[in-house]
């Protein structure tokens, strides 16, 4: 079997696995990613955050991707029984980019693997990791088949795995465990969105709220297409009859705002489903490998995090591990596991929170109050490890106790 040697095998070229590739190839690492679909491939997670624009800025793939023209997301809007909440990137508390894109990722994870291609990283694509088999001294050889089915192995000194819900390593060493998030479920298409309003109503990403668990994406793309979708329970979803098509069709005429938009129009693609999408794992890294991106965790679409945290926890890694090539030493639980967590966790609360509804009780309360109003948008934009922003450090507490006294509030003027 023919052995290639590499310092670093990164699986899969998501966004995840390439902005590690990305770090890695400008450090002069010798590296490989290997790929098991051919590209473009089409994947869900289109709605991107301004932190992950720090990321591409870093490893130098922003200018590529600027170039190319996606739809610029300037904020969100959520709405709920007729009250707006439209939050805007340029009013937020901390610093950082004000704004992003929304991408049709098959052309998104394209444009950045080609770009790495003609720079000269090597992308296997077509090829799936098959096994891995690590030393005591964390060194591993992994089997891999190629698009012909011949299996072959790379030898590397560390493995990241950002193979998203391939979830390689979590699979083939016994990491995964249930999620803390509440069990949703999500179905989704494109459609060429012909009746779109013109102007900034036309561009404009909208979370529509219909119920405590239930909601719909909106995701309008600079090429005249816009992804739809719905999450809700999982019982909520398999309530509707049909197949995926026919479940759609009847869900959309839950939108108030939306239904006489999308009505009639044909779906690009027959409408994807994924059941209990949440993820966790019990531990992000170990000797020779680190688990970034969805292979590590995934939360819930609401807040538009997938992509940020492939990008946020791959750049993490790639950095760490480039130290350790570089002979330093690197405490991997305080620099990768609690930095990410971090992270992780503020997001997390928002999640929960949402289902709760303690969330959109502060996000539909009439007046807004502009400051609670920056402080929980920056969180919305990725910037979730600044802790000057109180709704980062007292995430566990604040939304719970703010939504409590609003409620109270209401109510005694009910009575
Ligand atoms: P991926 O982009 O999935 O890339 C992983 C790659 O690994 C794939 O190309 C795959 O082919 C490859 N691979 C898998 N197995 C193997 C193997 N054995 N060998 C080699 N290669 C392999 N995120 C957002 O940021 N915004 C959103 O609006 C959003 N909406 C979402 C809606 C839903 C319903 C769901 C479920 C998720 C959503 N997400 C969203 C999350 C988003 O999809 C992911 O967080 C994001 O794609 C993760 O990127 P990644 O690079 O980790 O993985």
């Amino acid at each position: 079997m023919k052995e290639v040697k590499v310092d670093v095998l990164i699986i899969g070229a998501g966004p995840s696995g390439c902005i590690a590739a990305s770090y890695l190839f400008n450090q002069g690492k010798k590296i490989k990613v290997v790929e098991k679909s051919k590209f473009p491939r089409f994947v869900i997670g289109e709605s991107l955050l301004p932190r992950c624009m720090d990321h591409f800025e870093e490893v130098g793939l922003l200018n590529v991707l600027n170039d190319y023209g996606f739809e610029k997301k300037r904020g969100a809007r959520f709405m709920r029984d007729g009250v707006v909440c439209n939050f805007d990137f340029s009013i937020k508390h901390s610093e950082g980019w004000d704004w992003t894109w929304q991408v049709p990722r098959a052309d998104f994870d394209n444009v950045i693997a080609k770009e790495l291609v003609n720079r000269g990283v090597d992308i296997a694509f077509e090829h799936e990791v098959i096994d891995v088999d690590f030393n005591d001294d964390g060194a591993s050889k992994t089997t891999i088949k190629d698009e012909h089915g011949e299996l072959y192995s790379v030898e590397a000194k560390h493995i990241i795995d950002s193979s998203g819900y391939g979830r390689v390593l979590p699979r083939l060493l016994n990491l995964d465990k249930p999620s803390s998030i509440p069990e949703h479920s999500s179905i989704f298409t494109h459609v060429k969105d012909i009746n779109r309003p013109e102007g900034v109503e036309g561009t404009l990403i909208t979370f529509d709220v219909l119920g405590l668990d239930t909601w719909f994406w909106v995701i309008p793309f600079s090429n005249g297409d816009t992804s739809i979708g719905f999450v809700g329970k999982t019982e909520f979803i398999d309530s509707f009859e049909g197949d995926t098509t026919k479940q759609l069709q009847d869900m959309l005429k839950l939108s108030n705002y939306y239904s006489k938009r999308f009505e009639g129009l044909d779906f690009k693609f027959k409408p994807a489903s994924i059941k209990n999408y949440s993820k966790s794992v019990t531990q992000l890294y170990g000797k020779g490998y680190a688990l970034t991106g969805n292979s590590a965790e995934f939360l819930d679409p609401v807040f538009s995090s997938g992509v940020t945290f492939a990008t946020e926890s791959a750049l993490k890694a790639a950095k760490l591990i480039t130290k350790e090539l570089n002979n330093e030493s690197v405490d991997w639980e305080v620099e990768y596991t609690q930095y990410i967590m971090k992270g992780v966790n503020v997001f997390s609360t928002y999640v929960k929170e949402w289902y709760t509804g303690n969330l959109q009780t502060l996000f539909f309360h009439r007046p807004e109050n502009p400051d609670v109003k920056k402080q929980i948008c920056a969180v919305l934009a990725g910037y979730v490890w600044d802790e000057t922003n109180p709704f980062v450090k007292k995430h566990d507490r604040l939304i719970k106790n703010l939504a409590h006294l609003l409620n109270m509030n209401k109510n005694e003027k009910a009575v």
